[in-house]
């Protein structure tokens, strides 16, 4: 039985975290095992700023934001109590040092920057966790994503380059399970065709368990996490939210499509095309049964799924000249979205107007104005609320609306979707 794991930031942040890790690694070790991690607790947000600091050239701020992450990680380390704790140390250290001159030298383009920078922090986990499961004994290999993991140079959205992939895994990784090796990977990073590092898109860790779960023909991929499974809303604003058991590959990718931040939106699709099952196990208990996501659709219906995406940019675009929003303009706008890389949760469009909703993001928010704004009279408002619900049961849509001032609706036979403004706002 081949595995693939992955590991989340949110369950490597501490020395609690490593060593159940290293209990669950070494409880399924006796078999074919292939481990991805993710950057640590937040550090993938921390570079993020990091990054913004450099740009806007401010170096104190730059520094002391710097020195933050880098004593998170030797935290980290130091509570793990290492026999080689130095040498770790070092490492990483080492790491540090390349990022500061990454830091320095920004590339010019921005999303190429972007992918240099951030890329660091699953490189400072990768190396820590190996280093960790080194010590517990078990026999774990780093095989760099960047060998492994093959994409074409859309930085910070890269699209995987298949075949070269598979190649690359075929070679690089089944050697090293045959020789009884668990293989250690980082998540979210690969390398574009001219070598240069490329990442898959936030939250792309589990993505790159589901790409080496169809190179591998693995028996199944298993994502844990903080939360018992897959659940049909969000414990922390929905007190009766359940974990769903089962549910299958289409319903999964539409979840989080619309937002369930459980599972990226890519992961699905490698999976289902060899029907390779794929789980979400509770990290803290791992004892518990896991959410199954495969092809039967049987249970999809059986529960509502209610998802919240919170700070969305509802975006109003019409004509100058009042003349129709029709496909020669909607062309326009959708280049410029594309350019931006600005991707869009909802649109409606009208006679005259077209409205599109995204995540918050004022630094791709202003260059689009920016284009649209001759041609359009461009309208927006920011804080707003996306409800999506799946299957509804007819109770749900007024609970969960109730004080609040609609600015869209739009429903299909499945789903239910809404963006509002909060009450008070
Ligand atoms: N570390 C990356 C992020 O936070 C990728 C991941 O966690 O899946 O977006
Ligand atoms: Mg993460």
């Amino acid at each position: 039985m081949l595995r693939v794991f992955k590991f989340g930031g949110a369950v490597l942040k501490d020395a609690r975290g490593m060593e159940n890790m290293a209990s669950i690694v070494a409880g399924y070790s006796q078999q074919p095992l292939v481990v991805v991690v993710s950057a640590i607790g937040k550090t993938t947000n921390a570079l993020e700023n990091l990054l913004r600091l450099a740009r806007r050239k401010q170096p104190e701020m730059l520094r002391k934001a710097f020195l933050d992450l880098k004593t998170t990680h030797s935290l980290l380390i130091r509570g793990l109590n290492l026999q080689n704790e130095d040498l770790l140390l070092h490492q990483v250290d080492k790491q540090f040092e390349n990022l500061w001159t990454v830091l320095h030298k920004l590339p010019k383009n921005e999303f190429f920057a972007y992918d240099r920078v951030i890329s660091f922090g699953e490189l400072f986990s990768a190396c820590i966790a190996t280093f960790w499961l080194n010590e517990k004994d078990l026999p774990v290999k780093l095989v760099n994503a960047g060998q492994i993991i093959v994409t074409d140079e859309n930085f910070t959205q890269a699209n995987v380059n298949w075949p070269y992939t598979v190649k690359a895994v075929e070679t690089r990784v089944q050697p090293c399970l045959e020789a009884g090796k668990i293989v250690l990977t980082q998540g979210f990073i690969a390398s574009g065709n001219k070598g240069h590092v490329t990442t898959l898109g936030r939250e792309g860790s589990d993505f790159s368990a589901a790409i080496l779960g169809f190179a591998l023909h693995a028996d199944e991929v298993c994502i844990w996490k903080d939360v018992p499974g897959l659940m049909n809303s969000n414990p922390r604003v929905f007190k009766e939210a359940v974990k769903l058991d089962h549910v299958s590959y289409n319903e999964a990718v539409e979840l989080a499509f619309y937002g369930a931040s459980v599972i990226h939106p890519k992961t699905v699709q490698p999976l289902r095309n060899s029907n390779i099952p794929l789980k979400v196990c509770a990290f803290y208990s791992p004892e518990t049964s896991p959410t199954l996501i495969d092809n039967h659709a049987e249970n999809d219906a059986a529960i509502p799924k209610i998802i919240f995406k919170e700070n969305q940019t509802l975006l109003s675009i019409s004509s100058r000249d009042l003349a129709f929003m029709e496909e020669g303009k909607l062309k326009t706008v959708f280049n410029t979205l594309s350019k931006h890389k600005l991707h869009v949760n909802l649109m409606q469009n009208s006679a005259v107007s077209f409205s599109v909703c995204f995540d918050e993001n004022p630094e791709k928010l202003q260059p689009v104005l920016d284009s649209l704004k001759d041609e359009f009279v461009l309208k927006y408002n920011n804080g707003l609320q996306l409800l999506t619900i799946r299957h509804d049961n007819g109770k749900l849509l007024q609970k969960f609306t109730r004080g609040k001032q609609i600015l869209l609706k739009q429903q299909n036979r499945t789903t239910l979707q809404v963006l509002m403004r909060k009450s008070g706002k």
